[in-house]
């Protein structure tokens, strides 16, 4: 989309679904700020600037008298704070599409803002229904998708809407186009070796993530509890650590693919063992073959960081999805930290892309506070998790046809 949206007015669907506590106060306004270049954009080319989000799941979570807990889940709050971080007038319109959103929309100036209250309030929203979104279609000449954490999934916003605007009225905003330009430098043609490290808790919430990356990666680093199915797999000895029984072929089944593509798979090799689920537990580190029956591995161990650190190393492209450890106890983050300082070393010093990809591995890297210091974080969770698992976006599909 290359057109003039001077006093045009422009629906853009954000993704301000952002964190926000008992007392109504929004702890992370990372979602907001990085809506910020595609809303400056659009005030300095003097558009009508018309912003569609969800929040959380309101209809889901009722409060007991069958009403929506507008506390919880309004948008208003954001208004507020988009305000502080805008140069131009923020209008709140208490619903999404109703007889308000239209009146504050038909008296918006050139470069100001009307923020909807949350589509989740309509129930046609997470149906997708299409009669509803052609009717919200109508509030704007253009439609722009910036909503990468979204995207995945087929809503009336995020996705039946664009069926109302052809090629040259639809597009994707800035973070949704620098969210697929980067995966993009993952998928297709990356400048080799591409590692790929996972990790986190299950192995079944990353078998597709496993199973594409087969398919493109040199190498693979398997970390965090996920790592002790697939030694169960072999038949060695786990103790108490995280396993699912249920998944053992599975993970043979995908050592076995990595054999036959020469993949290089890396393991564990030693574990930071505790007697407890707990911060204060008694630990021993071992060889990940010799976890006592009555221990468990919540982190990797020493030996295991310097193997994975020399991999990253050599890695000219690096996509980081889950934890190597339980990185929520100090005593068990150490892995993790390791491994977080490792890419922005090989991306700082040693010229490696580097993309965290989703969740748990997004939390980390900000806790260790590197997020400046890594090539691409991804907004996205589910929506990110489900393009490295090579699935296509419907709020992608929906702008592209
Ligand atoms: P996921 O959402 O699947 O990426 O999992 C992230 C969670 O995995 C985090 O909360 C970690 O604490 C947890 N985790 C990572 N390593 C382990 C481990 N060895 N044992 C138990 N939980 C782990």
């Amino acid at each position: 989309m290359n057109q003039n949206l001077n006093s045009k007015k422009v629906i853009v669907r954000v993704d301000y679904n952002v964190p926000i506590n008992s007392e109504g106060i929004i702890t992370d306004d990372t979602r907001i700020v990085k809506s910020l270049p595609t809303i400056d954009n659009l005030i300095a080319q003097g558009a009508k600037i018309v912003l569609m989000s969800h929040l959380g799941r309101p209809l889901k979570e009722l409060k007991e008298d069958g009403t929506i807990n507008k506390i919880k889940f309004s948008l208003e709050v954001v208004a507020k704070r988009l305000r502080e971080l805008v140069q131009t007038k923020v209008y709140f319109a208490s619903d999404c599409g109703g007889p308000e959103s239209e009146k504050l929309i038909s008296q918006l100036q050139n470069g100001e803002i009307v923020l909807l209250e949350n589509t989740r309030f309509v129930k046609g929203e997470e149906k997708g229904d299409v009669a509803w979104a052609e009717s919200l279609s109508k509030l704007g000449e253009f439609y722009i998708n910036d909503a990468f954490g979204a995207a995945h999934r087929e809503h009336a916003t995020t996705a039946t809407i664009a069926r109302f605007f052809d090629k040259d009225h639809k597009g994707f905003g800035l973070l949704m186009d620098a969210e697929l330009k980067n995966s993009d430098r993952i998928l297709n043609n990356p400048e080799r070796p591409l590692t790929a490290i996972t990790g986190g808790a299950k192995v079944s919430d990353k078998i597709a993530l496993l199973e594409n990356l087969i398919d493109k990666c040199d190498n693979i680093i398997i970390g965090g509890g996920m790592a002790y199915t697939f030694f169960a797999a072999q038949g060695i000895g786990i103790g108490k650590s995280l396993c699912e029984s249920d998944k053992l072929e599975l993970a043979n089944s995908i050592l076995q693919k990595a054999k036959e593509k020469s993949v290089q798979i890396y393991l564990p090799i030693d574990s930071v063992s505790a007697d407890k689920f707990d911060n204060g537990a008694n630990i021993i580190v071992t060889t990940s073959k010799d976890v006592d029956d009555n221990m468990m591995g919540l982190d990797i161990g020493p030996k295991t960081i310097e193997l994975f650190k020399k991999v990253i190393l050599e890695s000219k492209t690096i996509v980081w999805n889950g934890p190597m450890g339980v990185f929520e106890m100090s005593n068990f983050s150490n892995g993790t930290q390791q491994i977080a300082l490792t890419i922005a070393d090989a991306t700082k010093n040693h010229g490696a892309f580097s993309l965290i990809g989703g969740g748990d591995s997004v939390a980390a890297i900000n806790k260790f506070d590197l997020s400046d210091s890594v090539s691409f974080v991804s907004t996205g969770g589910g929506a990110m998790l489900e393009l490295l698992e090579g699935k296509e976006l419907p709020g992608v599909v929906a702008i592209n046809n």
